[in-house]
């Protein structure tokens, strides 16, 4: 049985002092113990979030890393720093991240690597671009990025690997990939880690949805056979509305 997961992206949104007023509305919730949840917010906020989800059932971590502990990496943070903090998870190869920062596989690898190696839970993120989906290249395009980027990782580490499959024209778009779509390509991620890890492994790894996950669609998606959580951009920034998602099944 794979306890559900949501987790919220802040993305590069929230001043500390913003973060201070969320984060304390995120501490007074009625949250589902039942659900796994938690909020990856920016660098500069996981002090405050350590202090504020304190005694909470709201885990927190990072949305990136480097792969190395310390040293001259101007701006970077590193595993060491995130678990000093208590971090939980940390996101790694989000899209944006892969576009805008031009991070290839090959990085990616290295960092869950470490993430796994300094005892972070890897929040893996894939999917493929609009052309891809129309082109009917989606799979071959998500089978490279999860063989790549989980390449060496071991069958006994695989399980505290979350997988995050977040088609990118569903991202901050308003558009969801439908219910069936999206159980689609999570179930076939699951047979693409029962080909790497072994079947018994990829039952137990959990496959999150991400892409417009709203208050009014996580029911549907989350009844879904492979779908075992969302990874949430825009309505995490809401307590009320980081509320309904984590509470789906209440
Ligand atoms: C994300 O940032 O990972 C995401 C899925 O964003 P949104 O929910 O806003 O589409």
């Amino acid at each position: 049985m794979r306890k559900p997961v949501i987790v919220g992206n802040w993305k590069m949104n929230m001043t500390v002092s913003e973060a201070e007023k969320l984060l304390e509305e995120i501490k007074n919730l009625d949250l589902d113990e039942n659900v796994e949840a938690g909020v990856c917010t920016p660098a500069i906020d996981l002090v405050i979030a350590k202090e504020k989800l304190a005694g909470t059932n709201v885990a927190f971590g990072a949305q990136n890393m480097y792969y190395e502990e310390s040293g001259a990496y101007t701006g970077e943070i590193s595993p060491l720093m995130l678990i000093d903090i208590g971090a939980r998870y940390v996101i790694l190869g989000h899209s944006e991240r892969r576009e805008y920062f031009k991070e290839c596989d090959c990085l990616i690898n290295k960092k869950v690597k470490s993430a796994l190696a300094h005892d972070l839970v890897p929040i893996l993120c894939c999917g493929e671009t609009l052309e891809e989906r129309e082109a009917n290249e989606h799979e071959v395009k998500v089978k490279s990025q999860i063989e790549k980027d989980l390449k060496d990782v071991s069958a006994e580490d695989i399980e505290k690997v979350i997988i995050a499959y977040e088609p990118i024209w569903a991202i901050g778009t308003g558009k969801t990939a439908s219910s069936d779509d999206a159980d689609a390509m999570c179930g076939y991620i699951r047979s693409l880690i029962a080909d790497m890890f072994g079947k018994e492994a990829s039952e137990k790894v959990r496959i999150q949805y991400g892409g417009s996950v709203k208050p009014n669609n996580v029911v549907e998606l989350m009844a879904k056979e492979n779908i075992d959580g969302a990874l949430v951009g825009g309505a995490s920034l809401k307590a009320s509305d980081f509320a309904a998602l984590v509470n789906f099944a209440k």
